[in-house]
C-alpha cells in the first residue's frame, strides 16, 4: 500500500507542504517517493528509498499552490527513480495507487498509437491512456469518465493536465482516497491523517467518484459514474 497527497489552495512553501502531507503516510510502507507541482511548468522530483532522500532534494524557497505527492509500493517494475511517481506522459501528469489490471493490452494499443514508454510501470500506461483519450474530447472529466470505462483494477489517482494547471482532479475505484476540504485549501489523501493539519472537514470517495478541485472558491465538484 502507498500513499497519495495532494494540495490546492494558497500559494505556500509547496514541495515542503507536500513532503510533510507524504510523511503523515509513511507508516503505510513503500520504497520510494515523488512529486509534482506547478510553478509555470510541471516541476516533478523523485527519490528511491525513504522520504528523507527526496526531502534531501526539495527547494525551502518553492512556491506553488497546486501539487500532488506520493509514496511507493512498487507492483510493477522494481523501485528506483524511473519508476517512481508522478509519471508524465504527454500532457499529463499522475500519482496513482492501485494496480491497473489489463495495463499490457493497453500498452500494445498506446505502442502502436506512437507511445513510447520509459518506466515499467502500469501507471505509465495509465497516464498515457489519459493522454490519448485527451484527443477525443477536451472536457477532462470526460477523459476520466472515458478512463473508467477502459481500466480493469484497482486505482486511486492525482491527476494534472496541462491545459487546466490550475485544477486537481482526482479520481477512484478500489483504492482509498478523501478529500478535505479547508479554509485555505482542499487536500487529496489516502488517509485523514495526512490532512488533519489543514483541516478536519473531509470525505470518503466512493468507486469512480471524479473530483475537480479549484482553489478559488475552495469548491468541489464530484461526479459518479457507473462503469459501463
Ligand atoms: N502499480 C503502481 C506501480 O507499481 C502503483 C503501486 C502503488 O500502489 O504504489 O508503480
Amino acid at each position: 500500500m502507498c500513499g497519495i497527497f495532494g494540495y490546492i489552495g494558497k500559494k505556500t512553501n509547496i514541495e515542503k507542504v507536500l513532503i510533510e502531507g507524504i510523511k503523515k503516510l509513511e507508516y503505510r510502507g513503500y520504497d520510494s517517493a515523488g512529486m509534482a507541482y506547478v510553478d509555470g511548468d510541471v516541476i516533478m522530483k523523485k527519490a528511491t528509498g525513504k522520504i528523507s532522500e527526496l526531502e534531501k532534494k526539495i527547494d525551502e524557497n518553492s512556491i506553488g499552490s497546486i501539487g500532488i505527492a506520493h509514496t511507493r509500493w512498487a507492483t510493477h517494475g522494481e523501485a528506483n527513480d524511473i519508476n517512481a511517481h508522478p509519471h508524465r506522459v504527454g500532457s499529463v501528469t499522475i500519482v496513482h495507487n492501485g494496480i491497473i489490471e489489463n495495463y499490457m493490452e493497453l500498452k500494445d494499443l498506446l505502442v502502436k498509437e506512437g507511445y513510447v514508454f520509459t518506466s515499467e510501470t502500469d501507471t505509465e500506461v495509465a497516464c498515457a491512456l489519459l493522454d490519448y483519450l485527451k484527443k477525443t474530447t477536451d472536457d477532462n472529466l470526460e477523459v476520466i469518465k472515458k478512463f473508467s470505462q477502459r481500466v480493469k483494477g484497482s486505482y486511486a489517482m492525482g491527476i494534472i493536465f496541462d491545459d487546466e494547471k490550475d485544477i486537481l482532479y482526482a479520481t477512484k475505484k478500489d483504492s482509498p482516497l478523501i478529500v478535505g476540504l479547508g479554509k485555505d485549501a482542499n487536500l487529496l489523501a489516502s488517509d485523514v491523517s495526512a490532512i488533519l493539519n489543514f483541516t478536519k472537514k473531509y470525505c470518503l470517495l466512493d468507486n469512480y467518484d471524479i473530483v475537480k478541485f479549484t482553489s478559488k472558491k475552495n469548491v468541489y465538484l464530484q461526479q459518479r459514474y457507473e462503469k459501463c
